[in-house]
């Protein structure tokens, strides 16, 4: 439902925690984010409000500076703590956070757990964790590339690995926003998650995927063709 992701010289968890609480209005089940810290990277989540983790964040605080960020909408899978986003893989080192519907994830998740990979969760979002693990030879954005090759229907996808100070990230149908600071980038799934932190903005387009990392972006299509995106001036109030 909502989303968002930022590297940069900033705690994470504060800029997640913010941008999240802004999506809000859109209506959610659970929330979780996943902080990057060089070494690995740590996923918390939890079902209900965005309070429930943010509180229990401010108790014991993640450190790092490069986070996804998820606010869920159920729609495969009940509302519960590991139903939650972010998603990772069994060893934790790709974590993913997505937005939409993946149409044919039962015959994908049927081929993947013959091939060995093991699920921890009823989503539809899981597969494309595992997708991306099953394709990565040392090329996240690559793997990624092809992992979304296999895969019908809506996505706003945000991906991170721990060998990689970057994040990956790309969109069909669903919709993402990146902002351009100055030495950091984010993304979000809307507008209002972003505005206390720059007014600078890529509006991505459907079938666009990006990669970010502390000192820009970098746009191409699913096939890996580079293409012009240019920066916009938001004036909107927040
Ligand atoms: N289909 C995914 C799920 O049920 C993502 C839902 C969303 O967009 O929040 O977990």
């Amino acid at each position: 439902c909502g989303i968002v992701g930022y590297i940069g010289p900033k705690q994470a968890q504060d800029v997640l925690i913010s941008g999240l609480s802004k999506l809000e209005y859109r209506g959610y089940d659970s929330a979780g984010v996943a902080i990057g810290d060089g070494a690995c990277i740590t996923v918390r989540k939890k079902a209900g409000k965005l309070a429930n983790l943010s509180t229990e964040l401010e108790a014991t605080p993640l450190a790092g500076t490069l986070g996804i960020g998820h606010t869920r909408w159920a729609t495969h899978g009940l509302p519960n703590d590991t139903n939650s986003h972010p998603h990772a893989t069994e060893d934790g080192r790709i974590v993913i956070v997505h937005n939409g519907i993946i149409e044919n994830y039962l015959s994908l998740k049927e081929g993947l757990i013959a091939r060995g990979h093991g699920f921890k969760s009823e989503t539809d979002s899981e597969v494309l964790a595992h997708l991306i693990e099953e394709a990565y030879k040392g090329d996240l954005e690559s793997a990624v590339r092809t992992a979304l090759s296999q895969v019908r229907g809506a996505y706003g996808i945000v991906v991170t690995h721990v060998d990689h100070r970057e994040i990956v990230a790309a969109r069909t149908v669903s919709p993402l926003v990146m902002g351009v600071g100055e030495g950091e980038m984010f993304l979000a799934s809307d507008v209002p998650a972003l505005l206390a932190y720059t007014r600078n903005m890529v509006f991505l387009h459907d079938g666009d995927m990006v990669v970010l990392n502390d000192d820009g972006f970098r746009v191409t299509d699913l096939q890996g063709n580079a293409l012009n995106r240019e920066i916009e001036r938001v004036e909107w109030d927040a």
